[in-house]
C-alpha cells in the first residue's frame, strides 16, 4: 500500500511539475518572429514610379508584443561609441560652400554595384539607410510593380553587412522593419527607430544620428517627429518630396532637420540638368544638393550609366572647384546642427 501511496505522490508531483512547465514556456511569451516576415503588400502602385520610395507594408504587430521583441542594449555601450558624421574631420572655414549629399534608401543588394561606382571616382558622400528588422528579406513585390519581375530588391544579411560592404559610406536608420510610421503606436515608433538604431551601432560601431522616413512623406506626421526627438538619438529626418514642392529653394539647406527635404530624385528627369547647374551656379551663400534613391531604381529604368556620369561629374566638380564639399547626410548635419534646429521650437 505504501509503495502505490509512494507511487501515486510521485505522479503528482512530475504533473505539477509538467504544467509549471507548459505556463512557463507558453507560447504567447516567446518573441514574435513575425516582424522578420515581408508580406506584400496590398497597396496599389505608385502612379509616379520615378523616385518614389518603396512602398510600406502594412503593419501587422500587436500592440500587445511590443516589450517581448525588443532586442535592448545597455545604454552604457550606447554613449560609449562616436556619433555618425564626426570621422572625415570636415569643418567649416567660414566662406560658402556648394554641398554635395547622395542618399540610397533599404539596403539592397544593388548598393554594391553603386559604390563600386563611387569608389572608381573617390566619391564617398553617399549615406544608406537600412532596416535592421528585415536582414535578407526579399521584396520581390517592388519589381513587380514597376513591370520588372526580373529586377529584385533583396536587402543584406546581418552577416554581409558585418563583412564590410559598406566601409568608408555612412550607414543610418530607415526604422527596423519600414513601417508606416503614422499608423503606430508612439512605443512602436520608438521601437522601430531605436531598435533599427541599436542594432546598426552594434554592427558599423558608431551611433546613428539620422533616419530617412520610411515609405515617403505620405506615410509620417508630427506626431512621430516628436516622439522620435523624446525617445531616441535620432536628429534629422530625411525626406522624399523634392524641396520645391515644399516651397523651399531647390538648392537650399534644410529649413529643419526632421523634415529634410531634398533636392530630387535620382530617377527624376532633370537631375543630372540640376546638378550641372548646382555646379555652374555662384556660390555666395551655402548651397547644398541633395540627391536621393534607392539601387534598384537603376536596374529598373537602366540607368547605371545615368549614375556613373552622375558621380564621375561630382568627383570632377570637386576636384575642380574648392567652393564644393562632398559630405555624407550625417556629416552635413554635424557641420550645421546648430544653426539648422531639428524642429520647430
Ligand atoms: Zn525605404
Amino acid at each position: 500500500m505504501k509503495k502505490y501511496l509512494t507511487l501515486i505522490l510521485a505522479f503528482c508531483v512530475i504533473a505539477a511539475l509538467t504544467a509549471l512547465c507548459m505556463t512557463a514556456c507558453d507560447p504567447a511569451d516567446t518573441p514574435d518572429t513575425t516582424a522578420e516576415d515581408t508580406p506584400a503588400p496590398t497597396d496599389a502602385p505608385t502612379e509616379e514610379p520615378a523616385g518614389t520610395e518603396a512602398p510600406t507594408e502594412a503593419p501587422t504587430e500587436e500592440e500587445t508584443t511590443v516589450e517581448e521583441t525588443t532586442e535592448e542594449v545597455t545604454t552604457e555601450a550606447v554613449t560609449e561609441t562616436p556619433e555618425a558624421g564626426l570621422d572625415h574631420g570636415i569643418v567649416r572655414d567660414g566662406t560658402p560652400k556648394k554641398y554635395i549629399t547622395i542618399r540610397m534608401d533599404d539596403g539592397i543588394t544593388q548598393d554594391a554595384r553603386m559604390m563600386e561606382i563611387m569608389r572608381k571616382y573617390g566619391v564617398d558622400c553617399c549615406t544608406f539607410y537600412i532596416n535592421t528588422g528585415l536582414y535578407g528579406a526579399n521584396w520581390a513585390w517592388v519589381g513587380q510593380q514597376f513591370g520588372r519581375p526580373d529586377v529584385t530588391h533583396i536587402r543584406y544579411t546581418r552577416a554581409e553587412l558585418e563583412s564590410g560592404i559598406y566601409d568608408g559610406f555612412d550607414v543610418e536608420c530607415h526604422t527596423r522593419t519600414h513601417p508606416s510610421l503614422k499608423n503606430l503606436s508612439e512605443r512602436q515608433v520608438t521601437r522601430e527607430v531605436k531598435n533599427d538604431a541599436e542594432n546598426i551601432e552594434k554592427i558599423f560601431g558608431y551611433k546613428p544620428i539620422g533616419m530617412a522616413w520610411p515609405g515617403g512623406d505620405t506615410e509620417w506626421n508630427e506626431g512621430n517627429i516628436t516622439t522620435i526627438l523624446e525617445t531616441t538619438d535620432i536628429r534629422y529626418g530625411s525626406c522624399t518630396t523634392r524641396n520645391t514642392q515644399m516651397g523651399l529653394g531647390k538648392f537650399s539647406l534644410p529649413q529643419y532637420f526632421m523634415t529634410w527635404y531634398p533636392t530630387c530624385g535620382f530617377s527624376d528627369a532633370d537631375s543630372l540638368t540640376l546638378l550641372n547647374e548646382f555646379i555652374a551656379a555662384d556660390c555666395t551663400e551655402d548651397m547644398l544638393f541633395y540627391v536621393w534613391g534607392h539601387g534598384y531604381e537603376l536596374d529598373i529604368f537602366n540607368t547605371w550609366d545615368k549614375f556613373e556620369t552622375m558621380i564621375r561629374t561630382i568627383a570632377e566638380a570637386a576636384e575642380a572647384d574648392d567652393s564644393i564639399v562632398l559630405v555624407t547626410n550625417a556629416e552635413f548635419y554635424q557641420l550645421f546642427k546648430d544653426e539648422i534646429p531639428a524642429w520647430k521650437e
